[in-house]
Parts: C-alpha cells; sequence; structure tokens
C-alpha cells in the first residue's frame, strides 16, 4: 500500500515518519500526479483555510475531491478533519472543504476554552495503554450522520471513522505512539481498498 501525505501546509513531516515507523510506502503529495500514485492520504494538521487555499493554487482541490468520494482511504488529523468534514461550524468566510465525511465540526472548538492541553483518550480498539491525545486550536465534531462511528470522546467526539475515512480532532504524530497511524493502515484503509477490488 503506498499511502501519501498532502505536503502543501502543516506538520506533513512528523506524519510522514509515524507512516514509515508502522512499514508502509509513504511519500509526499503536493501535485496531482502524486496524488494518482497513492492508494491513501493522510490530511495533517496545520491550517484548514490555508490548506484549502492552497489545494486550489496547485490545482489539487478538485482531484482531492474527486478520489475522495471515489473510495480513496483518508485520515484527517486536526485541520485534515475540518477539511474531511462535510459542514463546518465557525468557519472563515468562504471557507471549503474536500468533504466526504458525514459530520458537522466546530472550527477551533477546544481553542476557545484552552488553546491546547493533552489527555489520555479512551479510544475504541486501542487500548492499553490510553491513547496520549494532543489538541492544538482543536475542532469537536458537534454532530454525525447514521453512517459515521464514534471512536473517542471528550464532551463531543473528537475521533471518528466512517468507511475508509478517519477522522481524530487530536494530532497522533506528535507523540511517537503509532497507533493510531497503524489503526488507520490495518483497520481503515487496508480493508476500504480490499473491499474495493472485490467489487
Ligand atoms: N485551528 C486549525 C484550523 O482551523 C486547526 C489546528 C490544527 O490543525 N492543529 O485549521
Amino acid at each position: 500500500m503506498r499511502v501519501g501525505v498532502l505536503a502543501l501546509q502543516g506538520d506533513f513531516r512528523e506524519h510522514l515518519f509515524a507512516l514509515e515507523e508502522c512499514g508502509v510506502n509513504a511519500s509526499i503529495v503536493r501535485r496531482p500526479s502524486e496524488l494518482a500514485t497513492v492508494d491513501a492520504l493522510v490530511l495533517p494538521g496545520g491550517e484548514s483555510t490555508a490548506i484549502a487555499n492552497l489545494a486550489r493554487s496547485f490545482d489539487m482541490f478538485e482531484p482531492l475531491r474527486a478520489r475522495i468520494s471515489a473510495g480513496m482511504p483518508v485520515y484527517g488529523s486536526c485541520a485534515g478533519m475540518i477539511l474531511l468534514a462535510d459542514r463546518v461550524l465557525d468557519a472563515a468566510v468562504g471557507q471549503e472543504t474536500f468533504g466526504g465525511l458525514d459530520i458537522t465540526v466546530r472550527r477551533n472548538a477546544f481553542g476557545r476554552q484552552v488553546d491546547s492541553f493533552e489527555t489520555d483518550l479512551d479510544f475504541v480498539g486501542i487500548t492499553n495503554p490510553p491513547v496520549r491525545a494532543v489538541f492544538i486550536r482543536a475542532p469537536w465534531v458537534e454532530s454525525v450522520g447514521h453512517s459515521v462511528e464514534v471512536l473517542a470522546t471528550i464532551e463531543h467526539a473528537v475521533a471518528v471513522r466512517q468507511g475508509g475515512l478517519l477522522a481524530t480532532s487530536f494530532h497522533p504524530e506528535l507523540t511517537g505512539d503509532n497507533r493510531i497511524h497503524r489503526f488507520f493502515i490495518e483497520s481503515v484503509a487496508r480493508p476500504a481498498l480490499e473491499k474495493a477490488a472485490v467489487k
């Protein structure tokens, strides 16, 4: 499996490193030709408005939207969660997302209370020890569609999954614990790609 990391802005290097540690073939993606070579993608944390605007400038917006709606597995962390969301509250004026995930996120939701914090999290399927989650001006998930599974909650959902799409409000790439990336590869992306292959 080739896994790309969208490298327009944000902490893409940390995701690349985490994926490499998981033993997959990982590469950065900045252009449509690079997107075409990957089976799955990570949307990193950073600034969702900047990433969306750069995607427009690099002629990546429509190709990304098309691949996601065609079923490419994607993991979005923080800003990446916002970019996957179908609906955004407290969005910047004119803010666009790639969409695909049937959730409503509230941007900078935790940021209005505390800019950043860390906590131990119960994550469905990943326990013992709990996941140490780093939140940085993070969104939360305000509501989910019926086909979305909530994997972790702090008052609101902070990790969700819908088919081949996974999103977390927090940044697992900053802790050196690769269990979320491994979960994405083995339990989200691989089954989604296998299911698509037999169709
Ligand atoms: N607040 C940022 C946004 O709206 C997300 C922050 C992050 O990715 N750490 O895009």
